[in-house]
Formats: structure tokens, sequence, C-alpha cells
């Protein structure tokens, strides 16, 4: 008899690493796999969703614009609890620090359904840093069943927090499965990537930056240093920032009132993951708080500047290639122009390095699953 998991996701970074879980998880025999969207972000999740021809069997579409933190978990909990009711599964998977992954978790566990969890043991150490994402996945960690580790660093954050070692296994970060997934396919299918080539061309000649930010605790003063400090960078001719904007209305709003209308700087909007892969790959320097974009452009051998305090992946740092530098609007950009002028800066950080795994990770998770079920 088939053992059926349902998969639980809501946001885009949450579809991009779940992807190539969903399909290893469908090729293994004995294994049913169901999915349950809550759609957190739902145009994000979206776009992830129709490039990897994904179609959910449930959709919860929780978005309100808005909604505060207590009403969306009460919705996630009540919405996914009826979904695992109907469902029946023999495991829920969750993936990272989200809303949703916190209340799948809950659901699962007031059901007493086992729980998987995919990117697990990512800590910062600071309950709002990132706010509320780091008590999200301290919540999921003794209710799992599964501890998928993406590096021994954060297996061993999990150990230490009393885990069962049997339960943790490092098997790298899913996000690299999708993104050597997506270079292949944007290799072989010319066109997948197009939406970014009038873009590509328009900074063609330039030092390309490419610009990521949304997260919470950088919004209100932090977002607008971070905006004053694009604005100075690109008085640099030399420069061409690429911005893919992200639509929450905090983000967007700053954006639209800080940044001036400059012809090397392109504000769009968001990219879907073909685009934003092809993007990453022709620039030269990243400037981020997004947690993602700090495990990928390791991986494409890309200096990243992280726009936060502190991070639940140091590995990119301790390999070099990431650099933590916060919100201040002057340090931003002296750390850019130091890149940009220090040639000998750029290359100690512009070396390929694949701390979060090797693109295997997800054939790794689907036979622990497995063979956890045959047990
Ligand atoms: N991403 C994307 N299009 C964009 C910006 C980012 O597909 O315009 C991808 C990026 O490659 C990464 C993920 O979205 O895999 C990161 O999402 P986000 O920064 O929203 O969330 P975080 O990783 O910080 O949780």
């Amino acid at each position: 008899m088939a053992h059926t998991i349902l998969v639980v996701f809501g946001t885009r970074p949450e579809a991009i690493k779940l992807f190539p879980v969903i399909r290893a998880l469908a090729s293994i025999e004995g294994l049913r796999v169901r999915t349950c969207v809550t759609a957190q972000h739902r145009g994000l999740l979206d776009q992830v969703l129709a490039i990897a021809g994904l179609t959910p069997d449930h959709d919860l579409d929780i978005m309100e614009p808005g909604q505060s933190l207590d009403r969306l978990t009460a919705r996630l909990l009540t919405g996914i609890g009826e979904t695992i009711d109907v469902e029946q599964p023999d495991m829920v998977l969750v993936q990272g620090d989200t809303a949703t992954a916190m209340a799948g978790a809950l659901a699962a566990y007031y059901r007493r359904i086992p729980v998987a969890h995919v990117e697990a043991g990512l800590r910062s150490g600071d309950i709002y840093h990132p706010w509320p994402e780091e008590v999200n996945r301290r919540i999921v960690a003794p209710i799992a069943q599964h501890h998928f580790a993406p590096t021994q660093t954060a297996a061993d954050a999990l150990i230490r927090e009393a885990i069962d070692p049997t339960k943790v296994h490092v098997t790298g970060n899913t996000v690299i499965d999708a993104l050597h997934w997506t270079r292949d396919r944007i290799g072989a299918e010319p066109g997948l990537a197009d939406t970014v080539a009038p873009v590509l061309a328009k900074m063609a000649g330039r030092r390309i930056v490419l610009v990521t930010t949304h997260r919470r605790e950088n919004f209100g003063d932090g977002m607008a240093a971070i905006a004053r400090a694009i604005d100075r960078i690109a008085e640099r001719q030399d420069v061409g920032v690429i911005f893919p904007v992200h639509p929450n209305p905090n983000v967007v709003a700053v954006m639209d009132e800080l940044l001036g209308d400059r012809a090397n700087v392109a504000r769009i909007a968001p990219l879907d993951y073909p685009g934003f892969v092809a993007v990453l790959a022709a620039s030269d320097i990243v400037l981020t708080d997004s947690g993602g974009v700090q495990e990928e452009a390791p991986a494409l051998g890309k200096p990243v500047l992280v726009m936060r305090e502190t991070t639940e992946r140091p590995e990119g740092v301790a390999a070099g290639t990431a650099k933590l530098i916060g919100t201040d609007e002057d340090r931003i950009v002296s750390e850019v122009f130091t890149l940009l002028d220090d040639s000998d800066a750029y290359a100690v950080m512009a070396r390929a390095h694949n701390p979060f795994g090797d693109g295997h990770a997800s054939a790794r998770i689907g036979k622990v699953i497995a063979d956890g079920f045959r047990r």
C-alpha cells in the first residue's frame, strides 16, 4: 500500500526549495505525493508553480492584504488542519521557517501525524532576527520526525537542542537542486529566460549589481537606508543596478518615494525563477537580505553582501563568498565600491563554493523517507 505524504507550502522560496523534493518523492515507488499550497505569497508562489509545472491538489488561498500575523497563523492552522483531515496522510512535509511551515507542523502534530522538516536546523540565535522566522523554525524542531539539515552546522544546532541525532540527516540544501535543474533547463530551452534579455541588454558594458530586499526587520528605517544607498551607488556610470522589487507594500512604497529615476537602475517586477537565475549568473555583485539568494550566489561564485546584522547561514561567510554588512547607508555604499574598485578584494569573494549542497539533496530526502516507511 502506498504511503501518502502531504507537502504543505505557501511562499516563493518554499516552492523553489520544494519542487525538486516533490519530483524526487513522486518518482519513488510506494510513495504518493499530495500538495497543499496556502498561498501565503499568492503572486510569487504562482510564478514558481507555473515554471515547475506543479498543480496543487489543495489551494487555501489564505492571502489577505494587510493581514496580521495572528490572523494569518489562525487561518493557516485551521485550513491546513482541514486539508489533513481530508487527505489522511501518513506524513506531512514542510520546509523552512514560514508561518505555513510552523502551522503545518502544528496541525499535523495535533493529529499525531509524523512531520518531515526540510531545511531544518538554521538558527541565528536571535528570536527577533529574522522575525518571526527564528521562532517559526524552532517550533517545528521538537515536532519533526525527520530533520533534513542542509549542512553539518545546521545538524549540530539541532543536536545541541537535544534532537535525537538518528533523526537528523545532512542532505545539502534543496535550493541547489533547484538552481542546477533550472540552469540545465535554461541551457536546453533557449527562450526560457528571454524575459530578462532586454534588461540585461540595457545594462551591457556595466558592472551589474543585483539587489533584492524584503525582510520584515528591515521595513522602515532599514529599507529607506537601502534605497538611498542604491541611489548613491547608481551615481557611478560604470554600474548597472538590477532590482526586482518584492511586491510587499513596505518595500514598494519606500522605493517609489526614495529611488530616483536613473537610466542605470532597472527597477523591475519580481522575476520568474529562470529569469532570476539568468540575472544572477550575469551579475557581478549581489546585494541582498534574502535567505535563498545567500545560498545561490556562492554556488555561482558571486560575491554577496548581506544587508542583515545576523545570518543563520554562516557557511557562506565562512567560505568567504558572503559578508554581513547590515543596513547602514554609508556601509552599503562603501562595501559595494570596495568590490568594484579593489580587484583583489573582489577575487577573494568571487570563488565558487558549494557550502550549501551538491544538487542531490532531494534524492537523499526521498531515500530517508522511503526507508523510514519500509521499516
Ligand atoms: N527569486 C526569484 N525572483 C526574484 C527574486 C528572487 O525567483 O525576483 C528567488 C531566488 O532565486 C531565491 C528565492 O526567490 O531562490 C528567495 O526568495 P525570497 O528572497 O523572497 O525569500 P527568502 O529566501 O529570504 O526566504
